[in-house]
């Protein structure tokens, strides 16, 4: 599923530190995305999370 050589460009990202990320373009590489919030009642885009991140190389 992961191909760093294509970026989704359905999916902007800038988390580097992502296994997932596109390094110099910032856009995911995965088909798609699990997105979830860590709050009760999310009120703001600070409030939800990728859930499908992975940490890149276990530099994290
Ligand atoms: S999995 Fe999520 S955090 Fe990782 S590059 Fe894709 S959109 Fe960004």
């Amino acid at each position: 599923m992961f191909n760093e050589s294509k970026p989704n460009h359905n999916i902007h990202c800038s988390v580097k530190a992502c296994e997932f990320h596109c390094g110099d373009e910032n856009y995911c590489s995965l088909n798609s995305i699990q997105v979830a919030s860590h709050e009760k009642h999310p009120t703001d885009e600070r409030c939800v999370d990728c859930r499908s991140f992975a940490c890149k190389g276990g530099e994290c």
